[in-house]
């Protein structure tokens, strides 16, 4: 197996990593502190067609392999989780149910303005009292004068709420009381009448994605708004949110590389006792397992990637990805506040603040529980 990239990934790879280090990395602590969606950044990202990573270039993207993508979230997710996870929300869940499901006109419509970074994608499944439990959603769109009534609410949903966005991608019961459940998704868009959100929540990372609860009183869309089949939308979601799962992998990697990298350098120069650190035995051994299990999971990570690019099925690597490249992350983050000290515990300090961006990766996309469920299932258990 050879996951080397292609000169059109190794471009993009220092098109991000230049954009990272110069524009993501210098805001990223204002942007902390604002807690809010630098969209400014977002829309630079737009224009340098990061924004359609993953859509051919008929639709505005840049039809970059999956590879590639993950590949690019690396660099972008050292500068700043947020920023990165804003980008992998709209790349994925945001754009991709309307990219493989959506018609030619449709696409037109919403594909092409997500594509080309002009507007942010968001997707609407998770609801006060549905989360693991997809089929468990109460939010109903019910037929109504040659369109669909739509009535429910959502939480926790990224990108829908800023002044990039444009609306939301929505997952709703589409059957009628009394018959067998059936899922359809809907555009709503912004200003739609009778759809309202929340403010901002105000997690313990992740502080620039912004994330709402979105509310639907008696929402009428026209049926050019139904994306997909009727009947089908929730394997639609779920086929979206597989590769959701990779680039939640792909942003742990980042994440752990980011405080590996940040933590050899402190161990470097902090003297205690008249040596680094980084000479004790106990320092070199947390560095060391977290360089070898960032390996093991970057490995995984790509290999699920290298498998969707292929056309092969990839639903138990990419959950795999994301169990072992999340667990990572969080251990990594607090042992990188560790050998920091009480520095790493302040929030002037870049680890501090990955540390709290690392625990969302474990819940986000799917928690781990539900990849474990997903991987026993995919192995005949
Ligand atoms: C920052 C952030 C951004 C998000 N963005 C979006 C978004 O854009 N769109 C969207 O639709 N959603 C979004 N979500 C929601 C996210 O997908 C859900 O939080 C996640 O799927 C878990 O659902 P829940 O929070 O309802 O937890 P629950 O499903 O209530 O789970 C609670 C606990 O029970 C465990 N559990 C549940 N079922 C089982 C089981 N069968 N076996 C074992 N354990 C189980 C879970 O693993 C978890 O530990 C976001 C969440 C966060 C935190």
């Amino acid at each position: 197996m050879d996951f080397s990239l292609n000169e059109a990934e190794r471009d993009l790879v220092e098109l991000c990593r230049q954009f990272a280090t110069k524009e993501i990395a210098a805001r990223a602590p204002a942007a902390w502190e604002r807690a809010e969606c630098p969209t400014d950044l977002l829309r630079e990202m737009g224009q340098l067609g990061l924004l359609g990573m993953l859509i051919p270039e008929r639709w505005g993207g840049i039809e970059m392999s999956t590879v590639g993508f993950v590949a690019a979230l690396e660099q972008i997710g050292q500068a700043d989780q947020s920023v990165a996870a804003a980008l992998q929300a709209h790349v994925t869940i945001g754009s991709m149910p309307l990219f493989l499901f959506g018609n030619d006109a449709q696409r037109e419509r919403w594909l092409r303005p997500l594509a080309e970074g002009r507007v942010l994608g968001a997707f609407g499944l998770t609801e006060p009292d549905a989360g693991s439990d997809m089929r468990g959603i109460t939010t109903r769109a019910a037929r109504q004068d040659g369109g669909w009534l739509i009535n429910g609410r959502k939480t926790f949903i990224s990108n829908a709420g800023t002044d990039m966005s444009f609306g939301v991608t929505l997952l709703a019961r589409t059957d009628a009381p009394g018959e067998a459940a059936t899922y359809g998704s809907f555009v709503v868009e912004k200003g739609a009448d009778g759809f309202t959100m929340g403010p901002k929540m105000r997690g313990i990372g992740w502080r620039g994605l912004d994330t709402r609860e979105l509310s639907f009183d008696d929402v009428w869309v026209a049926d050019d708004q139904l994306v997909g089949d009727p009947a089908l939308g929730l394997g639609q979601f779920l086929g979206a949110l597989e590769v959701g799962r990779i680039s939640i992998a792909a942003l742990s990697l980042s994440l752990t590389q980011a405080v590996l990298d940040m933590s050899l350098d402190y161990a470097r120069q902090r003297h205690q006792f008249g040596k680094p650190i980084a000479s004790f035995q106990a320092t070199k051994f947390k560095l060391a397992d977290i360089a070898t299990e960032l390996e093991a999971a970057r490995w995984l990570t790509y290999r699920a990637a290298s498998l969707r690019d292929n056309g092969q099925p990839f639903l138990k690597e990419a959950s795999m990805a994301k169990l072992k490249a999340s667990r990572l992350a969080v251990m990594a983050a607090s042992e990188a506040v560790q050998i920091h000290g009480g520095l790493g515990y302040m929030l002037e300090s870049p680890v501090a603040r990955f540390y709290c961006d690392s625990k969302v990766l474990e819940i986000g996309e799917g928690t781990n529980e539900i990849q474990h469920i997903v991987i026993a299932r995919e192995i005949g258990c």
